[in-house]
């Protein structure tokens, strides 16, 4: 086996704590490396030498090729349903864990590759990823971070020099990206349909101490545990809704433990809002759309506590009782935060009685809607009609008496304007504008990404002359889909 010389001192807490979930693997040979993107950041974050990962041995240890000292990549197995049906194993079937490493600031974090190669879970695809999906994860994940959103992060995009056969040709590419783990709702479905509730306690443990620790201390610390993922969940997927973002693909191998976003395949950034709002060409019954991502996490956090039963009560009735239970503590956990972002987006002042905020905000939900305001530049807007610049708002409605009537009301209560400027982010990673920098990367020029990186790391700061980047798509870019299979 080759060794690198780029040095990190990995660990395998996984591998090591999980050996029956981890298949030790490497990753196929790349013929023709080439950088694509690399996060200088985050390198800088993890205490990895950026300059050493643009070397050769940095680009052979960004495509998994070769192994770095000390390093034993694995491939994770896990199950999961998707769309509501059961896979019982599906595990990385083109991705590696390299290993743990602990950060600047004493976190662990995982080293994950992403179209390194077949392993053993490839089920007869390629193993593959295209230059495309993978910058559009790197582009979309690192946005998501600096809108605030937990998120698994991108640390570089390396074009293999290989072709990859998908509907057309496409250039190959690896995608090296970072996480807290990579538990998913998904693994634990792997281990208790395994029925080894030894290794499902291990697997437990493991989750605690890595993203739960609170628990550990819990009268009852798997039920502990399974709260604190609720929560985590809840607080994700309500920070989703107030960004428009849709996930379009919440299958349970796709639903994270530490309540990370992660797998950046078919989502997309509402702009017209609209509920139902569905961009994924197979989520043809609307499972995933927008406003059924809260009901989808529940879903997915029951199947979640059905994993966890033999370790939450000895008798089964009581410990469906107790699932049942914490469960129900999403809906509460959910509308907080929400309802906290949305007053926030609103500019509210914090006094402000519960039943009146709420009802202005449904008011105005209701009102954008109908006019198909585009969620982000409306908000924005808004914050201008807060600053008493109220035309480019209204300039958005059809039925101006309505959302006259509203503003009047909603100006009495002295809105924050600051507090809005904070909250509601100038540049999402516009559907139209990714497409476009994507296709760019795919024929080799990545000018078009790295512009769209430079306001997406700065999302709430105004900057003239990147008007085009805060603009919802011209009509002429038609209707968004996305696609999965990539
Ligand atoms: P994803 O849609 O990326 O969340 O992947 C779902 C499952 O399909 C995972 O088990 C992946 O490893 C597997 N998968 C997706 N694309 C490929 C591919 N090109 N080759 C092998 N496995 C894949
Ligand atoms: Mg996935």
């Amino acid at each position: 086996m080759t060794t690198t010389s780029v040095t990190i001192p990995f660990i395998h807490r996984f591998a090591s704590e999980l050996p029956e979930l981890a298949l030790p693997w490497q990753g196929e040979d790349v013929p023709d490396p080439r950088l694509l993107v690399l996060n200088d950041a985050l390198a800088d974050e993890l205490g990895i030498d950026a300059d050493a990962l643009r070397t050769p041995d940095g680009l052979r240890l960004l495509t998994g090729t070769t192994v770095p000292a000390g390093a034993t990549p694995v491939a994770q197995a896990y199950a999961g349903h998707q769309f509501g049906g059961y896979s019982p194993r599906l595990g990385d079937g083109r991705a590696l864990l390299i290993g743990e490493l602990t950060d600047r600031e004493g976190r662990l974090r995982d080293l994950h590759l992403k179209g390194s190669g077949r392993t053993p879970f490839s089920r007869g695809a390629d193993g593959r990823a295209a230059v495309g999906p993978m910058v559009r994860e790197y582009v979309v994940s690192e946005a998501m971070h600096a809108l605030g959103v937990p998120t698994t992060r991108a640390l570089a995009v390396v074009a293999t020099g290989r072709q990859v056969q998908r509907e057309t040709v496409l250039p190959g590419a690896v995608l090296a990206r970072v996480a807290s783990s990579h538990l998913r709702v998904g693994t634990f479905q792997y281990v208790a349909a395994a029925g080894d509730v030894e290794l499902l306690r291990r697997l437990a443990d493991h989750a605690i101490e890595r993203h739960h620790r609170a628990a550990a201390s819990a009268e009852r610390p798997y039920l502990a545990l399974f709260e604190s993922v609720v929560a985590a969940q809840a607080d994700l997927v309500a920070r989703w809704m107030l960004l428009g973002f849709v996930h379009g693909v919440m299958n349970t191998d796709n639903m994270k433990i530490s309540g990370e976003t992660i797998d950046y395949g078919p989502c997309a950034f509402m702009e017209a809002f609209a509920p139902d709002s569905v961009f994924s060409s197979i989520d043809v019954g609307g499972r995933y759309a927008y406003g059924n991502q809260p009901a989808a996490a529940v879903w997915n956090l029951a199947r979640f506590a059905e994993t966890l039963l033999p370790l939450l009560d000895e008798d089964q009735d009581r410990a469906v009782a107790l699932a049942v239970e914490s469960l129900g503590t999403f809906d509460t956990r959910y509308r907080a935060t929400y309802g906290t972002g949305l007053r926030a987006k609103l500019g509210l002042p914090e006094g402000l009685e519960d039943a009146v905020a709420m009802q202005l905000c449904e008011e105005l939900l209701t009102l954008l809607h109908e006019s198909h305001v585009d969620w982000t530049s409306g908000f924005r807007a808004l914050g201008r009609a807060a600053r008493g610049d109220a035309e480019p708002f209204r300039g958005l409605f059809v039925d101006l008496v309505a959302v006259d009537g509203w503003l009047a009301r909603w100006r009495a209560l002295a809105p924050d304007a600051a507090l809005m400027d904070r909250t509601n982010p100038v540049y999402i990673p516009r559907n139209h504008l990714v497409e476009e920098a994507l296709d760019a990367a795919t024929s080799g020029d990545m000018t078009a990404v790295h512009e769209l990186m430079d306001v997406l790391q700065n999302p709430y700061d105004e900057r003239p002359g990147k008007e085009r980047h805060a603009a919802p798509a011209p009509v002429d870019f038609g209707r968004y889909t996305t696609y999965c299979g990539t």
